[in-house]
């Protein structure tokens, strides 16, 4: 099966995509021609970084923080219902 993947030196021909960015190393969409390397993914690597992790970086998952909080059921249903204290 033949891919649709751009080559590293089309990449480079084209003079639309840019190189890519430090927080890049070690992607596995990056492709290299003539020392240059590129996003085989996006033309300005920099730009998928602005504002945080590349969505599509192989190298860095963003970090989700799970937190546990033990609810008490009964104190629960006592804030559902509208308080507690005697008026
Ligand atoms: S997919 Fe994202 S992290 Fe990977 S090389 Fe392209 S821009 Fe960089």
């Amino acid at each position: 099966m033949a891919s649709n993947a751009p080559t590293a030196s089309e990449l480079q021909s084209s003079g639309f995509f840019h190189p890519i960015i430090d927080k890049c190393e070690g992607c596995e969409r990056i492709v290299e021609a003539n020392n240059n390397k590129y996003c085989q993914t996006f033309a300005f690597p920099d730009a998928k970084w602005r504002l945080g992790i590349c969505n599509f970086a192989t190298h860095k998952k963003p970090e989700i923080v799970v937190s546990t909080i033990k609810v008490n059921p009964l104190k629960a249903a006592k804030r559902a219902s509208g308080g507690g204290k005697k008026k």
